[in-house]
C-alpha cells in the first residue's frame, strides 16, 4: 500500500515553527522579516501565487509588501523598482514573480537583484553557489522537494533519481541538489527532457522519480518502477465538469494508476505546492537573520 507525502501538512507544522522562531526574535529585539513581492500584469495564476505568499507572511508574522504593476510597466521601470528595494534597509528578500511580460528580459530583471535579498535563489550567483554545496537560498521548490523527503525520514543516498524535466526553476537545480553529496542528496542522477529518447526506459529505473514537465498525467503506470517514490512538482489544470468551477489541479502523473505501484507519492494539489512557500518563507528568514 503507498504512502502519501503530505505537503500541506508538513509545511504548516514548517511555518508553525517559522512562526515561534519570528516571535522568539521580536521578543529579543531583533528585526521583523520583511519579504516584498512585485507581481506585473494580470495572469490568474501567478495572481494566486502571490496571493499565497503574502497572506503566508502574514500568518508566520512576517511584515509583506506588494507592489502590483500593469502589463504596460517597461523593463527599465521594473529595473528601477528591483533598485529600489535593492537599496530599501526594512527589505530583507524580495521576488519578482514570473512569468515577466514578453517585452521584459526577465534574465537581465533577475540578475539586477542583490544577490543577499535574492529569496527565490534564482541569480546567477546564487545558482553557482548552490551548484557548488556552498550556502545560498535554495529554490523554493526543489528544495521543498527535498524537505519534504527529509521530514519523512526518507534517506536518498545511493538512489537512482529520475528528474524530467530542464528548467531553471525546477528541473536543473532538483538535478543539482539530489547529486549532492548531503543528504538528502547522493544520488545518482538521470535529468531527462522533451529531446530524451524512449523516456519510460529511463522512468522505469527510478527509485526516486521527480516530475517537471507542465502535462497532465503524462506519467503513465507502465512508466513507472514497483516500489518507487514518486513527487510530481507539475501543476495542470483540466476541465472537469463535475466541479463547480468547471476545472480541476492535477500533476503530471496519472495520480490514481501510478500511486498502488508506489512506496510513496506526493498528491497534486497537496503535495510540491505548498512546500514551495514554506521554503521561501524559510529563505526570507534566512535573509532577515544575516542581515541582523
Ligand atoms: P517548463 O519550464 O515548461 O519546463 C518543462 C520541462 O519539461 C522542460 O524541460 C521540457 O523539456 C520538459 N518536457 C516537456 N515535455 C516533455 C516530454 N514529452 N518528455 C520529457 N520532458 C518534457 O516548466 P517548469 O517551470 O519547470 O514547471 C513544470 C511544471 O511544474 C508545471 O506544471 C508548473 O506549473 C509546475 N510548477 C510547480 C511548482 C510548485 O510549487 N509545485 C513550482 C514551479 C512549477 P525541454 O526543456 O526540452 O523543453
Amino acid at each position: 500500500m503507498y504512502q502519501i507525502l503530505d505537503g500541506k501538512k508538513t509545511s504548516l507544522e514548517l511555518q508553525q515553527e517559522i512562526e515561534v522562531a519570528v516571535a522568539t526574535q521580536i521578543k529579543n529585539g531583533g528585526k521583523q522579516p520583511h519579504l516584498a513581492a512585485v507581481l506585473i500584469g494580470d495572469d490568474a495564476a501567478s495572481k494566486a501565487y502571490v496571493g499565497h505568499k503574502v497572506k503566508a507572511c502574514a500568518k508566520v508574522g512576517f511584515k509583506s509588501t506588494l507592489i502590483q504593476k500593469d502589463s504596460s510597466l517597461s523593463e527599465g521601470e521594473l529595473l528601477d523598482i528591483v533598485k529600489g528595494l535593492n537599496e530599501d534597509v526594512d527589505i530583507d528578500g524580495f521576488i519578482v514573480q514570473l512569468p515577466l511580460p514578453d517585452h521584459i528580459n526577465a534574465q537581465l530583471v533577475l540578475e539586477a537583484i542583490n544577490p543577499e535579498k535574492d529569496v527565490d535563489g534564482f541569480h546567477p550567483e546564487n545558482v553557482g553557489r548552490m551548484s557548488l554545496g556552498l550556502s545560498t537560498f535554495l529554490p523554493a521548490t526543489p528544495s521543498g522537494v527535498l524537505a519534504l523527503l527529509e521530514r519523512y525520514g526518507i534517506k536518498t543516498q545511493g538512489m537512482h533519481a529520475v528528474v524530467v524535466g530542464r528548467s531553471n526553476i525546477v528541473g536543473n537545480p532538483m538535478s543539482a541538489l539530489l547529486r549532492r553529496n548531503a543528504e538528502p542528496g547522493n544520488c545518482t542522477v538521470t535529468q531527462c527532457h522533451s529531446r530524451t529518447v524512449d523516456l519510460k526506459s529511463h522512468t522505469l529505473r527510478a527509485d526516486l522519480l521527480i516530475t517537471a514537465i507542465g502535462k497532465a498525467n503524462f506519467i503513465t503506470a507502465d512508466m513507472v518502477k514497483e516500489g518507487a517514490i514518486v513527487v510530481d512538482v507539475g501543476i495542470n489544470r483540466i476541465a472537469d465538469d463535475t466541479r463547480k468551477s468547471g476545472s480541476r489541479l492535477v500533476g503530471d502523473v496519472d495520480f490514481e494508476n501510478v500511486a498502488p505501484k508506489c512506496n510513496w507519492i506526493t498528491p497534486v494539489p497537496g503535495g510540491v505546492g505548498p512546500m514551495t512557500i514554506a521554503m521561501l518563507l524559510t529563505n526570507t528568514l534566512q535573509a532577515s537573520n544575516a542581515r541582523a
